[in-house]
């Protein structure tokens, strides 16, 4: 015993020893490691949605109930939750390293009565939420409008969440995503009524605005799935993923250099 302590101090002494970090300078150069902010639908309902995101190899940063409304936080901030999977958006890869990930809980897409696919609706209530957690998150990180996606936007071939019904024109009018002027829309649009662009001018200006997309030059399978999911989100109305004038004129305004 009488060596013990002599021996402890020496532990200690070369704890000591590492470098001390002075912290009290900072570089100009950096910015928030959280680049995206991703929108999800959970397609399941609550309990289902809860215990999915908590127990399984799936995981999101938030959790947004429906009814009541609750906003849940699973994962911090500052970890990544695997909430994208494979995943891109102009040209980088690999989302979860680089984003937050907010599942909204909506029953998604479900057949309806006569066997066709329906979309759930979203609460309004909901939706202030998820709109009220998106600018938070937004305003600490510095994500760019750009950046604010879908699912559906960075893994169109496996994924339509958060769909049709999400309202993202309601986070265009709060300044959180990009938004197509409407009146630049309508005035392009005669133009590509009178000569419809070509499949390859649709997968040029589909992987301009973000979208991974082979250019095959034909209106194949993959084209159509990426239209389909691209109308959901700037025209909602019809996302059958027929390259019509209007979704041209959007696409149009929305790549325009
Ligand atoms: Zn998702």
């Amino acid at each position: 015993m009488r060596f013990a302590l002599p021996c402890l101090l020496l532990l200690l002494a070369a704890g000591c020893a590492r470098p001390a970090i002075d912290a009290s300078r900072h570089a100009k150069s950096q910015d928030s490691r959280v680049q995206f902010l991703i929108l999800h639908f959970t397609g399941e309902p609550w309990d289902r949605s809860m215990k999915i995101l908590t127990e399984d190899n799936v995981s999101a940063h938030y959790l947004v109930r429906d009814s009541p409304v609750e906003v849940y936080r699973l994962v911090d901030e500052d970890r990544r939750a695997w909430h994208a999977g494979a995943s891109s958006w102009k040209g980088q890869t690999q989302l979860n390293a680089a984003s937050i990930g907010i599942e909204i809980q909506n029953l998604g897409d479900v057949a309806g009565p006569d066997g066709k696919v329906v979309y759930h609706a979203y609460p309004p209530e909901q939706i202030d939420a998820v709109v009220a957690l998106v600018k938070q998150i937004v305003a600490r990180h510095g994500i760019r409008p750009d950046r604010v996606l879908g699912h559906s936007d960075i893994a169109p071939m496996r994924k339509v969440d958060p769909g049709p019904t999400f309202p993202w024109k309601r986070l265009a009018d709060e300044g959180l995503i990009t938004w197509p002027d409407p009146a630049k829309v309508a005035a392009r649009k005669p133009a590509f009524e009178a000569a419809p662009p070509d499949a390859a001018w649709f997968q040029e200006r589909l992987a301009r605005h973000g979208f991974e997309i082979p250019a095959t030059g034909r209106f194949d399978a993959v084209t159509t799935r990426i239209l389909g999911n691209f109308q959901m989100k700037y025209r909602p109305a019809v996302y059958d993923g027929r390259p019509d004038a209007e979704t041209a004129a959007i696409l149009d305004v929305l790549t325009a250099p």
